[in-house]
């Protein structure tokens, strides 16, 4: 049997979030409500919201501190409603992260109202977690709804968006990854999942100038290409037509260099262009865009050592053991990556 879980509402619009009232209670029948976010988001968006839905629901504010597990059993210890709850998180990565685990764990919904569209995880299924020190991609709950607000997204920092854009365009190489499972190691493939995130990484191109100049229109469809893509994942029930060993690389390197200050989306979209690569790919045309886009193309655009990118390649095969990539398919030594890097102008 399939089982497919997608988010059940998606609202996007400009400055919908002043009409939140009448959408959670749309949503919802329950009147206790956690709210989660990130201390910046409390204050630009978290605070407004709070005051908002302190009308209707009895609401209860945490700041999310870190995407680690531990971070989940504070907050779920700290809830003392006796009745059942919902959760709506406000933030990038961590604040929803968190909420999809906290929902599973507490049989609750939540509804992801992204600040930036940095990353797909707004509307998948699969969340990034720490466990002591160890990044995991957990399976978790979809949203049940979203709230994309373009006016919020449009004021993010550009460097959030193109990583939003860097996330996509590593579809190109996930997939191809993906076909390489299928035709070597008869792995299931979904042709519907495959073209939705493919679809997805071809938006950031066609409207690539709207998207670097912040224009609504552009927000608005790198913000229904992130949706698209994390309702591929739950279409595949797996995060493969999103994740291949670009995604591998960019959780090595967490491990490597825990507490690196570069965006899950720059990790990836540099690593794209090595694996677009390895794949025999048109990786020179990705990388224009990546470039006009302000993605990282170098290990100088995001200040990352040569060793640490050479050890997080290597490393990578042990990440995710059982996700079969070009990488498992090419066992490439030291020397290899060094070539590859200098000849495509990662180094
Ligand atoms: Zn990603």
């Amino acid at each position: 049997m399939r089982w497919m879980q997608f988010p059940r509402e998606i609202y996007i619009g400009e400055k919908i979030i002043e009409d939140i009232n009448n959408i959670i209670a749309r949503l919802f029948h329950q009147r206790n409500c956690i709210i989660l976010s990130g201390r910046k988001t409390y204050n630009l968006v978290g605070r407004c919201v709070e005051k908002k839905l302190s009308s209707n629901f009895n609401v209860r504010s945490f700041i999310v501190l870190s995407s680690n597990y531990n971070e989940v059993l504070r907050i779920k210890n700290e809830i003392d409603f006796n009745d059942s709850f919902f959760i709506i998180a406000i933030g990038g990565g961590k604040v929803i992260d968190i909420a999809k685990v906290l929902a599973k764990e507490t049989d609750t919904e939540f509804v992801s109202i992204p600040t930036c569209a940095s990353h797909d995880g707004i509307s998948s299924s699969f969340a990034s977690i720490f466990k002591e020190g160890i990044p995991y991609s957990i399976k978790a709950k979809p949203p049940y709804a979203i709230i994309a607000d373009l006016e919020i997204l449009k004021s993010a920092p550009y460097r959030l968006t193109a990583s939003g854009c860097g996330d996509l365009l590593a579809k190109f190489s996930a997939i191809e990854d993906w076909k390489l499972a299928r035709r070597i190691r008869r792995e299931p493939f979904s042709e519907y999942a495959a073209n939705l995130a493919l679809m997805a990484a071809r938006t950031v191109i066609k409207y690539r100038r709207l998207i670097k100049r912040g224009e609504t229109l552009g927000i608005k469809k790198l913000i229904k290409a992130l949706v698209a893509s994390g309702i591929s994942i739950s279409i595949a029930n797996s995060s493969r037509p999103a994740s291949g060993a670009e995604h591998k690389f960019a959780h090595a390197l967490d491990i490597i260099k825990p507490g690196n200050d570069i965006l899950h989306g720059e990790k990836v979209s540099l690593a794209t262009i090595f694996f677009l690569y390895l794949h025999g790919k048109d990786w020179k045309r990705i990388r224009e865009i990546m470039m006009e886009l302000r993605c990282p193309t170098s290990i100088y655009d995001v200040k990352i050592d040569k060793e640490d990118f050479i050890q997080a390649i290597l490393k990578a095969r042990e990440v995710k053991p059982d996700r079969f990539t070009i990488l498992e398919y090419k066992n490439l030594s030291r020397d290899d990556i060094v070539k590859i890097c200098e000849e495509i102008g990662i180094f």
